[in-house]
């Protein structure tokens, strides 16, 4: 990279002392360039000081661009150019017109893209590949686009610590990576610059993987409440006349959170072992799997923690049970009317079973769960090993599954016997709760049968039913 020696060289030499540790300052400040004075190229410039480069700005009103960095100098875009090898684009696309005729000072340097849109797909080409159009004599990078200017004045945090980068130049592209790495971030290149695009539209991703499980819980939580609301508070006031309409707020609420919890909490089980029925059935494990399933996978995680988050709705408007009106009231009225006939109920001791079983089984299964979504937390499984992660999320998870299914099991007790459960020829809310859970246990234990789960090893292990050579079958058990 040339260094243009005609610009001001005041740079504090406190700043050089900012560098990252772990690498060392050059002996010579290289200068860099950057063209525009707006937010980002303040805050780019101002990172590149702090780690040893000096920088000069190129603007279109040089002598009144506002602040800029201590040690920086503006000048117009042409001796800009001219000055350094490095030129950061922080400019908005939209204003890419007068590059081109800086086509001649651009020649053979090094331009990195660092510009987003408003929408995807706005434009038929990426800005970096529009870019490089316009100045095909540049070496055109695309990077540092997904860093706010925020994060690089404040310096790389755990969260913000990657560059990606993409280009058609190896030589560039490493200029680029070098740079990147001096100031804290760890580059990823993410191959030519067709990738610009792919790069481009990052920032604009809203929570893409927690889409699906969003609208999975949406859906769910609609259902039940809708169909809990006609069984129980609608069939109520046709059938008897009675307006129970009060028990919307927390006893169907509070039916339908441990609901849509439990068929989540499945839901993030089941996608595993369905694609090891299907690896089974394929005898290989090298064949892809149908997208659905794939896109399913990738979002396990977020699965269970919005069905930890509909745990956590069910525990506290369980707590809240022994305060409420409608329960004091109820247990009052009882007990006067005990006094008053001079009755006493007889200790179930079936039901003093049920109803500690119920208790245990539903706090140890939220225990697990609580245990399973810490152990999510990208602090904690970056210091767990991939046998003590895979131990927690995967056996542990399945014993949530059985502890919150049972939980539901003892809920229901021996309901589901009595006809006068299926108010209007309908299930109660909670047996349809148990059907994804229940087939998943079901699966998980015919995974577990020693002939069904020495056969997925083997396939796992990479043993295939037919010859990748010449084609024939071998049989899995032998
Ligand atoms: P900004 O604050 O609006 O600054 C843009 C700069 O471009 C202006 O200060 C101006 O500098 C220059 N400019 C404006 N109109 C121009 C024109 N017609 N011709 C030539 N230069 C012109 O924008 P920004 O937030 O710094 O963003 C700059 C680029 O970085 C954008 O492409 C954006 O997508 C990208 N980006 C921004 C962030 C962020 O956090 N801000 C994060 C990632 C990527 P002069 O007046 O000095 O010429």
């Amino acid at each position: 990279m040339s260094v243009d020696s005609s610009v001001s060289k005041e740079v504090k030499p406190e700043s050089v002392l900012l560098c990252p540790l772990g690498t060392t300052a050059a002996p010579e400040q290289k200068l860099l360039c950057i063209f525009g004075t707006g937010d980002l190229g303040r805050s780019l410039g101002q990172r590149l000081l702090q780690c040893g480069y000096r920088v000069v700005y190129g603007s279109r009103r040089p002598n009144s661009c506002g602040p800029l960095p201590r040690g920086t100098k503006a000048m117009n875009h042409e001796a800009a150019a001219m000055s350094a090898a490095l030129v950061f684009v922080c400019v908005h696309r939209e204003n890419y017109d007068f590059l081109e005729a800086l086509a001649p000072q651009l020649k053979g340097k090094v331009l990195v893209d660092v510009s987003n849109n408003l929408k995807k797909n706005l434009y038929p080409e990426s800005n970096a590949e529009y870019l490089q159009r316009l100045i095909p004599g540049a070496h055109v990078v695309k990077a540092f686009n997904t860093l706010s200017a925020w994060s690089l004045q404040n310096g790389p945090s755990d969260a913000n610590r990657q560059v990606y980068l993409c280009g058609n130049s190896v030589q560039a592209k490493q200029a680029v990576e070098e740079m990147a790495t001096k100031l804290g971030f760890a580059a990823l290149d993410r191959g030519s610059l067709s990738a610009a695009g792919e790069l481009e539209d990052f920032p604009l991703q809203l929570f893409p993987e927690w889409r699906m499980p969003l609208r999975v819980a949406v859906g769910l939580t609609a259902f039940f409440f809708f169909y809990l609301l006609v069984r129980d508070v609608v069939y109520t006031y046709v059938e008897q006349g009675k307006d129970i309409s009060f028990r919307i707020m927390v006893s169907l609420a509070n039916k339908v959170f441990p609901s849509v919890s439990l068929i989540m909490l499945a839901l993030c089980y089941l996608p595993g072992v369905i694609a090891a029925f299907l690896q089974l059935y394929r005898g290989t494990k090298y064949r892809r799997f149908p997208d659905w399933l794939d896109r399913w996978m990738l979002c396990r995680k977020q699965l269970g923690l919005i069905a930890l988050g509909f745990a956590f709705l069910h525990v506290f408007y369980t707590l809240i049970i022994p305060i409420r009106y409608y329960v004091r009231f109820r247990i009052s009225a009882s007990t006067i009317s005990q006094i008053r006939e001079n009755r006493t109920s007889v200790f179930d001791t079936t039901m003093a079973w049920r109803a500690d079983s119920f208790y245990s089984m539903g706090i140890l299964g939220f225990g697990l769960y609580v245990l399973l979504g810490i152990s999510s937390l990208p602090s904690v499984s970056n210091a767990l090993s991939w046998r003590e992660f895979s131990f927690i999320q995967s056996k542990l998870g399945y014993l949530t599954v059985f502890f919150c299914t049972f939980h539901t099991y003892l809920y229901g007790w021996d309901k589901f016997l009595h006809p006068k459960s299926y108010k209007w020829f309908t299930p109660p809310g909670y047996l349809l709760s148990l059907v994804v859970p229940s087939v998943l246990i079901v699966l998980k234990l015919l995974l577990l049968l020693p002939c069904v789960d020495r056969s997925l090893t083997r396939i796992r292990q990479g043993w295939e039913r037919t010859d990748p050579e010449d084609g024939s079958e071998k049989a899995l058990l032998t």
